[in-house]
């Protein structure tokens, strides 16, 4: 087996699909924040698997609960109930403050199942006939890769040579209502909605936003469904981002986290009026629910419920908060923040966002870029005060670097 760095990445490389061009770092093993490659050397996680790993590495309640589970019963299919079934489904469901939860594995697929769950509503509850039924979402969106979600991405990496694409869905500028008003008719099932938009750069909508879709989902009869993958259970210092205005959606998508960073988990949590619509045969998933699912589902609730995370992302989101705010218009564009969980614009003309990557990689610090010079932050919630500011101090070099 290769052991160097350079051996691992040379196989990778030659055995591998192209769909991803990693930075050089090839992990062994983590702990909190920090990982350490094959050689050795430990770096910083700023990005914490885009906030899938919000506990940290190897945290010791997840491994405690995952190993308890490993030795008991891994797998039974949802052919037969398991004992971590109900108690998972009730603390994410009571977490979430819904009735019901349908859990499936991916981000991808929580959202798959809220697209047809919504589609059977209009069907069922409004009357829309089979094959009217739209859908509102916004531009540059990210929920996910599989055929029927890039049909309504806006992204030319992701949509574009893989068609024929699922019709039905009708994307207006994120962040406004007045465009979404516009969009709904009689044939809307449901507006689609990431609270704030992750893999765009962390953009947070104005603060009007969430409420006036709010009020033009209840006036039109409309699903309100908030995709919480990636900005849920913790990032933003609430469990759900929508908390910040005060709205509630008619359905979360929660995921990424909601495995602990152990393995996949995700659900839809609506209530019985919504999910209700929904019948055996219907929808489902051979590993959705499994024992393991839920003892990392129930355990990720509990402590949620129980511990300092929610806390150590408003805290330590405030630090992240000023100390970004220096770095604008000295080598950065822009940044924006929400909890522990920042979207940076590079300035163009010093830096690509990969080779903002790179150069932070080289000083042990792993973030990641999105669209052009844009990098994203979203360390683990267990990263100490002292480790995020050596992280943003390691960002201000490599500006100073740059402009040298
Ligand atoms: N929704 C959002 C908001 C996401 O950020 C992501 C992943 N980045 C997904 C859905 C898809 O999740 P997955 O990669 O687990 O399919």
């Amino acid at each position: 087996p290769p052991v160097s760095t350079a051996d691992h990445i040379a196989l990778a490389q030659a055995r591998s699909a192209h769909n991803y061009a990693p930075l050089p770092v090839v992990i062994a093993s983590g702990e909190g924040a920090w990982v350490t490659d094959v050689e050795g050397r430990r770096h910083l996680d700023m990005l914490a698997g885009y906030s899938a790993m919000n506990f940290g590495h190897a945290n010791p309640d997840l491994l405690a609960a995952a190993h308890h589970q490993l030795d008991r019963v891994t797998l039974t299919s949802r052919a037969f109930y398991n004992d971590q079934f109900a108690p998972f489904v009730t603390a994410l469901g009571d977490l979430a403050g819904k009735e019901r939860v349908l859990p499936m594995n991916t981000g991808a697929e929580a959202v798959e199942t809220a697209i047809k769950v919504a589609r059977r509503w209009a069907y069922e509850v409004k009357g829309v006939p089979d094959g009217e039924a739209t859908i509102v979402v916004a531009g540059g969106n990210f929920h996910g890769r599989t055929t029927t979600i890039i049909s309504f991405s806006s992204d030319p990496d992701a949509y574009g040579g893989f068609g024929p694409y699922t019709p039905g869905f009708r994307s207006v500028p994120y962040g406004d209502a007045e465009a979404v008003a516009e969009a709904v008719d009689g044939t809307t099932a449901a507006v689609l909605v990431e609270p704030v938009q992750g893999e765009a750069g962390v953009v947070v909508p104005p603060p009007d936003y969430l409420p006036r879709l709010r009020e033009l989902c209840d006036s039109e009869r409309v699903l309100l469904i908030a995709d919480e993958v990636q900005s849920g259970l913790g990032r933003t210092g609430t469990v759900r981002a929508c908390e910040h205005t005060g709205v509630v959606p008619d359905a979360y998508l929660f995921g990424k986290a909601l495995g602990g960073g152990v393995l996949p988990v995700s659900a839809m949590v609506a209530d019985e009026s919504v999910l209700g619509v929904i019948q055996p045969g219907q929808h489902g998933s051979t590993f959705g629910g499994n024992p393991m699912a839920g003892a990392m589902g129930r355990t990720v609730v509990r402590m949620l419920k129980e511990g300092p995370y929610l806390e150590s992302a408003r805290t330590l989101g405030e630090v992240l908060r000023t100390r970004l705010k220096e770095f604008v218009g000295d080598g950065v564009a822009a940044a924006r923040s929400i909890g522990l969980w920042a979207g940076i614009d590079i300035d163009p003309s010093l830096a690509t966002g990969r080779r903002m990557c790179e150069l932070l990689a080289e000083r042990g610090v792993l973030v990641k870029d999105t669209h052009g010079s844009t990098i994203r932050l979203s360390p683990p919630l267990v990263i100490s005060e002292e480790d995020l500011n050596w992280g943003l101090d390691q960002l201000g070099a490599v500006l100073a670097d740059l402009k040298a």
